[in-house]
């Protein structure tokens, strides 16, 4: 009796806790990873949820950006000019740079605030009813980030008859990094060994990292495009960094200790025009800083000869597929990339 008893107190126990373990690993995959759309790529991307403290997000946001995005502030309507057209004329989320709305479905609406007829895709945005003041309205966040970016109602014109209300503030122009954020591309070889040396560097400046293919023109390509066809494509790295923490000029000092610059051919055992070395450079000032290193190492290194790597202007940086990402944490494989 008490055998019988014991056992069935110890399978409800077990049932229990098997639903609780399958519950909390929904919850965590859920939590972490999202699926947006890449007006760039045209493609869509699993990408990582972006949580931050209120005191993280005040270190990376202006007092208004701050107000408005992450305690649903609203601007006063007609005080901010939306931002300039970005690039592709797309408008991203200014806390984390997700794609949002297209230039072209902007619209005059009088009310004193950036109005669309709809977002990129609905994957980036998020729609939360608001009953708050009163009213019942319905919020718009981004979908990735959470940010607050204002409300959408029924009273918009054709075709969506949608109108997105949105604030300034919230928005960027795509091209500019992510709040006072600034991004810069390496390709040093093989991305999967600059992209670990580049992560040596979060939180103390670096904010997050990704690797992909860029330099060339071929549209949307895979892993296999890039290696087997002439794309133009070199693999690198996408550093996302605080300029206020790290210099450009301290990432600049890393990429050249992480490949070789006198080779064009490659890095290490990895030959081919993917795994060219590249400083790409998002603006003026980025260009300047490169040119100014390289040149210094070649007059430090005179007698190695003339040093191969790269500089050019940043191009469309098209993220590769999900397991190279961060691919030696996620394996824990030694890293294997030859470092100078
Ligand atoms: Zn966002």
């Amino acid at each position: 009796m008490y055998t019988r008893v014991f056992l069935a107190i110890l399978f409800i126990l077990l049932v229990v806790a098997v639903t609780r373990q399958e519950v909390i690993v929904h919850q965590v995959q859920s939590a972490d990873t999202i699926t947006i759309y890449n007006a760039a790529t045209k493609q869509t991307e699993k990408v990582s949820r972006i949580v931050r403290t209120d005191a993280e997000w005040k270190k990376i946001l202006t007092p208004e950006q701050f107000r408005v995005t992450r305690m649903k502030g609203t601007e006063p309507p007609g005080t901010c000019p939306a931002p300039v057209k970005g690039v592709g004329g797309i408008y991203q989320c200014v806390c984390c740079g997700t794609d949002l709305f297209a230039y072209d479905t902007k619209f005059e609406s009088g009310t004193g605030w950036p109005s669309f007829k709809g977002p990129v895709s609905d994957l980036n945005v998020k729609e939360i009813a608001d009953n708050s003041f009163g009213m019942q309205r319905t919020e718009i966040v981004c979908a990735r980030c959470g940010a607050h970016l204002g409300h959408v109602f029924n009273d918009g014109p054709p075709p969506t008859g949608k109108r997105y209300c949105i604030n300034s503030v919230a928005l960027k122009p795509a091209g500019k990094p992510s709040a006072e954020l600034e991004i810069a591309t390496f390709a040093a070889g093989c991305f999967w060994g600059s992209e670990d040396a580049f992560r040596k560097l979060l939180g103390k400046g670096v904010v997050s990292t990704r690797v992909g293919y860029t330099g060339g023109d071929f549209k949307n390509p895979t892993y296999e495009d890039v290696h087997n066809k002439e794309t133009g494509h070199v693999e690198a790295v996408e550093v996302t960094f605080d300029p206020a923490k790290i210099s450009y000029e301290k990432l600049l000092d890393l990429f050249w200790t992480i490949h070789n610059p006198f080779r064009s051919d490659g890095q290490g055992p990895d030959i081919g025009s993917a795994y060219r070395a590249v400083i790409f450079y998002h603006t003026p000032e980025q260009q300047k800083l490169a040119e100014e290193s390289k040149a210094a190492l070649q007059k430090a290194k005179a007698s190695s000869g003339k040093i191969a790597t790269l500089i050019l202007p940043a191009k469309v940086f098209y993220p590769a597929e999900e397991y190279h990402q961060q691919y030696y944490e996620k394996t824990g494989q030694p890293h294997v990339c030859p470092v100078y």
